[in-house]
């Protein structure tokens, strides 16, 4: 995790869950026993590949289903963690670490186009993973990674959604 301190790290999330927490009022009045970057009920266990991200009641598309949250690192102390799998960029100058343990939508899952149900949603400098697709209650939540997420992690070990043809970017479709 780099240097980043305890009490520091203590502090983004504090800060992150009082505003996730505004926001999750705002857009679902009914999730307020949630924790407060969740906006629907998800479950984790073995899913995809590994623990997977599971709805846990059902989600209409559109609806947001969970914010992805974790360390918030600037450009250069992006580059220097080299071990993360979790670094979503968000713009030029933020990257979110997910790696920590309270970032629950870690465990969702990289599925390609069209197999995926969710999406990640970037409002505000801020993280969302949202339906695409209405949800049921049981359903694996899948998501597309992005081309170079699936370059580098997936396409090497070989992905295992559903998809007739995976999309492993620049080599292009690749059937199974
Ligand atoms: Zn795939």
């Amino acid at each position: 995790m780099g240097k980043t301190s305890k009490a520091k790290q203590s502090k983004i999330l504090r800060q992150g869950s009082k505003k996730a927490e505004t926001l999750s009022k705002k857009i679902s009045p009914n999730t307020k026993n949630l924790p407060d970057h969740h906006f629907k009920l998800v479950k984790v266990k073995r899913g995809l590949d590994g623990l997977g991200l599971f709805a846990g009641e059902d989600i209409k598309k559109g609806e947001i289903i969970i914010e992805y949250i974790g360390t918030i690192l600037n450009k250069e102390e992006a580059e220097k963690v080299t071990t993360s799998m979790y670094l979503f960029e968000v713009n030029r100058n933020k990257t979110i670490d997910g790696s920590v343990r309270w970032n629950i939508a870690r465990y969702a899952n990289h599925a390609c186009d069209p197999e995926g149900n969710a999406e990640s949603d970037i409002k505000k400098g801020r993280v969302f993973i949202k339906a695409i697709k209405n949800i049921k209650e049981g359903d694996e939540i899948l998501y597309d990674y992005g081309e170079e997420f699936v370059k580098e992690y997936i396409a090497p070990k070989g992905c295992r959604c559903r998809a007739v043809k995976h999309d492993y970017g620049a080599k292009g479709h690749v059937s199974k």
